[in-house]
């Protein structure tokens, strides 16, 4: 029996664009990203709700300049670590895209899995397969047509909504979020209109551009042909044995053509339409369909699995198995170390932070007792979610604080400005300028420190 064969990928060509119809075959990976997607999707939708420490797990706020990552909370005066975190980040999406091309897209990107496994399935589920979807697409207004079109898009509406609402949670809380939903709109107008233009945009994204997102705008895709090489493992077809294509009955054996039928399917299954037996090609988003869909046809026709799979040029053409090259091993070497230095900082980050600047302009002044003193200015930020009583010490006893305002009890992620005059020994001042070291104290627990100099006559 001759496998069928599908002539044309199942699109249809507009002006505009090539509107894709892209079959859905469930193998084995598609079982994997499935599961995935449950994991990812409980995780979005529930992130901004769950709490460590009583922070939320993620969230960035960028109006307020406050980032929550894993419970910890960063501050403006924290930017640097943040930087580093980010620097980290790229190296190991850079070292992922040489080792794997673009495999982040195709199973962890949200445009992805929002588009693959929420939207396509709902739109399955409400206008049919790839064949009745086209059908509809192309057949008369009728009244079945402006229902499932009607129901599909309000669906899409009402699921976009939702995801903006959970996508402007991680941006300024899950609370701030509830209150422009139980509150009055005219309370919180600059909420509401973010929501609208949230909704608007996630809808647009997944019931228009669709792949246009992965192989037009995403500049993470255009960079594939920098990042990747010879030795990247990516979803390939192997030529060698595919080639020449052609069909062939299932109890041919041995034919003299390639594995490759020509049926087709790798490419009707392909979300963003390309034909992966022209070789790697930019808009694979390596989504791993057309391996689902190949295997299949593979065990009909009793060959080996895996015609199109995971390969690099090199294991194809050298048949030899994948490598850990020099370049893998730099970007590892950098990523390590980045990951090292962020997670040393990120230990070593106090509780409180302290910022104390002498007041400007002002020299010492004698006071009674044979003491000097300077004034200054200190910023203190509690970094926990916890109020803290505290006060100023200096590391040296000797030393005095006088208060002009005094510290206090600081709310959980309140921070507070204060003026005070250190007051040294006459006696101890030897330089024109001293390094005085501060800390902030509770009890006898150091919670932050900070260092600043002294001015003073020179004895
Ligand atoms: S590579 Fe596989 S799925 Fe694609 S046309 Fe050939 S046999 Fe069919
Ligand atoms: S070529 Fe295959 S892996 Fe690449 S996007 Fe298309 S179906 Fe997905």
């Amino acid at each position: 029996m001759m496998i069928s064969e599908t002539s044309k990928p199942d699109t249809v060509q507009t002006e505009k664009r090539k509107w894709l119809y892209p079959l859905v075959r469930k193998g084995k990976f598609y079982q994997y990203r499935t599961w995935l997607s449950y994991f990812y999707l409980i995780l979005f939708f529930a992130g901004p709700y769950l709490r460590i420490n009583g922070n939320p797990i993620f969230l960035f706020n960028v109006v307020e300049r406050r980032f929550v990552i894993l419970g910890q909370v960063f501050w403006p005066q924290d930017f640097f670590l943040f930087v580093l975190g980010m620097l980290a980040f790229v190296v190991g999406i850079v070292l992922f895209t040489i080792a794997f091309g673009r495999i982040f897209c195709g199973w962890i990107c949200p445009q992805t899995i929002f588009m693959e496994m929420v939207f396509r399935k709902i739109e399955i589920w409400i206008e049919g397969d790839a064949k009745q979807r086209r059908k509809l697409d192309e057949g008369p207004l009728t009244n079945e047509k402006i229902l499932k079109k009607a129901s599909k898009h309000l669906i899409f509406v009402v699921l976009s909504f939702v995801i903006a609402n959970t996508f402007l949670a991680y941006v300024i809380g899950s609370e701030s979020l509830l209150k422009i939903i139980t509150e009055p709109v005219t309370q919180h107008i600059s909420g509401f209109i973010s929501i609208c233009i949230f909704t608007a945009a996630f809808y647009l994204v997944y019931s228009q551009a669709r792949e246009i997102v992965c192989t037009v705008i995403c500049p993470y895709g255009r960079l594939q042909g920098v990042l990747t090489d010879k030795h990247t493992l990516m979803v390939a077809y192997n030529y060698l044995r595919g080639e020449p294509r052609g069909k062939r009955s299932r109890q041919q054996t041995k034919a003299p053509k390639g594995d490759c039928v020509d049926c087709g399917l790798c490419v009707d299954v392909c979300p963003t339409g390309i034909d992966i037996r022209k070789g790697p090609q930019l808009e694979c988003i390596n989504c791993t369909a057309c391996i689902d869909a190949c295997n299949q046809v593979m065990e009909k026709i009793n060959r080996e699995l895996n015609l199109i799979g995971f390969y690099s040029e090199e294991t194809i053409e050298k048949k030899t198995k994948p490598k850990f090259t020099a370049r893998m091993a730099g970007y590892s070497s950098v990523m390590v170390v980045l990951f090292g230095v962020l997670a040393y900082f990120v230990l070593q980050r106090s509780d409180i932070d302290l910022t104390v600047l002498r007041s400007a302009g002002l020299l010492y002044q004698e006071q009674p007792g044979g003491y000097i003193s300077n004034i200054y200015n200190a910023d203190i930020i509690n970094k926990t979610n916890q109020s803290q009583h505290i006060n100023l010490v200096a590391d040296d006893p000797s030393i005095k604080i006088k208060y002009i305002q005094t510290p206090g009890t600081l709310a959980k992620e309140e921070s507070t400005k204060i003026t005070f005059f250190l007051l040294v020994p006459a006696t101890s001042i030897h330089n024109a300028k001293t390094d005085i070291k501060l800390n902030v104290v509770q009890g006898n627990k150091i919670l932050g420190s900070a260092n600043t100099t002294f001015i003073g006559p020179i004895n």
